[in-house]
């Protein structure tokens, strides 16, 4: 599995699924504008957009960050055997994303920290697994962090039937109740060079994860940017952000202090090499995939 390095940080995807989103691109970017798409159709095609099945493609993996003798996982992708009638990719998925991260050394166990940048349905599906019938924390020993606001934002709806009350029912409570949540009030410093930052608008209490060493950062931006061609368009949301102009705000805040100060793009969703560095371009900016290539470990 690709690793990459920053300092003596060692960073692991873990994968649980690539394709096709299930909506068109314009329904995905509401006012996405078609001829940004022929435009850069030279690199999108076939890794980022599926011409011929007119769909943008996403990865959706989490991240195992290895820091400071530290085991965290970043965002808990869809998870196995949850009901999502509202979406074909993460309904009843059953996916060896445990036996992928058994595959590089790490049991549910050893994790000591799990942390969400938002409680979207596609980044807490790991929290939990199904044990005899009942849900169950993946990882019992991890302290499982979520930002006070997001999680305040989900939890009224737990008692209003629908999509969003089972998604909190069945990936977030159980590890509350189990006395494993740590709810985090604005900016945090988990560990040396480690800090979570307020990343509003995507959610209203989505976080983002910062990694400084001394020659190299990395930021671990969740769902503040979801496709590549938003560099290009660092003003296009997708139809998953829920507050649109405050969403715009922060990924051009995010995206300039990586062109600024020279740090990796860590996204959830980016398809391969899935790590990039910022340049600008013009009034906006474009992805240097090339430097986040230079920044792995393996081949
Ligand atoms: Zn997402």
């Amino acid at each position: 599995m690709t690793a990459w390095r920053i300092g003596e940080t060692e960073i692991l995807r873990i994968p649980e699924q690539l394709g096709p989103n299930a909506m068109a691109p314009d329904a995905f970017f509401p006012g996405l504008d078609r001829a940004l798409l022929e435009t850069h159709r030279a690199w999108l095609e076939p890794t980022y957009y599926d011409r011929a099945a007119d769909r943008l493609i996403s990865s959706i993996h989490s991240w195992l960050i290895r820091h400071n003798g530290r085991t965290i996982l970043l965002d808990g992708c869809a998870g196995n055997h949850k009901n999502r009638p509202f979406n074909p990719r993460f309904h009843m998925l059953n996916t060896p994303f445990l036996e992928r991260l058994a595959a590089v050394g790490t049991t549910p166990e050893a994790v000591d920290m799990v942390l969400c940048t938002h409680l979207h349905a596609d980044h807490v599906g790991w929290n939990t697994r199904l044990l005899d019938g009942r849900w169950v924390p993946t990882f019992p020993n991890a302290r499982y962090l979520f930002s006070r606001t997001e999680h305040d934002h989900w939890r009224p709806t737990a008692e209003t039937p629908g999509p969003r009350a089972e998604v909190y029912a069945d990936s977030v409570l159980p590890v509350v109740e189990a006395g494993l949540v740590e709810l985090l009030d604005g900016a945090a410093q988990l560990d040396t060079g480690l800090f979570v930052d307020p990343a509003p608008g995507h959610t209203p209490g989505h976080v983002v994860l910062r990694l400084e060493a001394p020659r190299q950062s990395a930021l671990f931006c969740g769902d503040v940017v979801h496709h590549p061609l938003q560099l290009y368009a660092p003003e296009m949301n997708s139809a998953f952000c829920e507050c649109g102009p405050e969403a715009r705000t922060t990924r051009r805040r995010v995206l300039e202090h990586c062109a600024e100060a020279g740090t990796l793009l860590f996204p959830t969703h980016f398809g391969p090499p899935h790590v990039a560095g910022v340049k600008r371009e013009g009034a906006a900016f474009a992805p240097d995939f090339a430097a986040g290539t230079a920044a792995r470990s393996t081949p």
